[in-house]
């Protein structure tokens, strides 16, 4: 059966394509790895049916897959791509700092096979983009949550020097350098959610801070819908302009 590049519920993307499922980075409040507990035993079967019907090596693909160690679901790699034009995250259940070489190749054939197609990517550790080289429609992701993962990511940015980036302040848990926003085409800003103890509950001001500087300077910025529990005003939902700038042949 054909995999198909599913809608998403997250608000700045409007599909996911689980390529890769699993991660090393090993953070403390996963919410891949409660989704990989629940249906990786059943990707794994599926996984391990593609790869002995193209006898190819499915050596541990179910072990891996129980131990949330990156696996390479080559039955995803062709997939059935959405009719419409699309904004589809590609490491849901990953980060790509731990995705094996060989992903790399089929991924970019996609890429470039569905130019009104945008694919957007998502890690903790800019430096994992060195080796991706740049594409029109490949976006790169640098998630922080603070003032120095913020600084870091930066740095990391600039060093990799990605032709098209967003920022993911999620979840965001100080206030943050403002003038390092401008490094990217794209903010996106959210609170913690969920109920775990110690979670930390973002002052107003915050926001707020971000907010100003964005619309001061120009730069899209997208308030997930939580971000409404925190501030008394409209939330701010921007798009950058490559997000609607592409349009699919008939
Ligand atoms: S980087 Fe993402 S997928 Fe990896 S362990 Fe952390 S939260 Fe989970």
């Amino acid at each position: 059966m054909s995999y198909k590049i599913v809608k998403s519920n997250i608000p700045w993307a409007t599909h996911g394509w689980n390529l890769v499922v699993g991660c090393l980075r090993g953070c403390p409040f996963c919410y891949a790895k409660g989704i990989v507990a629940r249906y990786g035993a059943q990707w794994a079967e599926q996984e391990v049916g593609f790869r002995m019907s193209q006898r190819i090596s499915c050596a541990r693909v179910r072990e891996d897959m129980s131990a949330f160690k990156p696996v390479i679901m080559r039955n995803r790699l062709n997939p059935i791509m959405p009719k419409k034009t699309a904004a589809i995250f590609c490491s849901v259940l990953s980060d790509p700092d731990y995705w094996p070489v060989e992903a790399m190749d089929p991924f970019y054939q996609v890429v470039r096979g569905n130019p009104w197609h945008l694919f957007m990517l998502l890690t903790k550790d800019g430096g994992a983009y060195y080796k991706w080289p740049d594409h029109a429609n490949l976006i790169f992701g640098y998630t922080a949550t603070d003032a120095e993962s913020l600084k870091s990511q930066v740095v990391k940015k600039n060093i990799g020097n990605k032709e098209k980036t967003f920022l993911s302040l999620e979840p965001l848990h100080s206030a943050v350098g403002l003038p390092w926003l401008e490094q990217f085409d794209w903010v996106i800003v959210g609170p913690e959610n969920g109920s775990r103890k110690g979670k930390v509950i973002p002052k107003v001001s915050w926001f707020e801070e971000i907010r100003d500087y964005c619309m001061e300077e120009g730069i899209p910025l997208f308030e997930k819908p939580e971000v409404a529990r925190f501030v008394d005003r409209p939330l701010v939902q921007q798009y950058p302009e490559w997000q609607h700038s592409r349009t699919k042949p008939r």
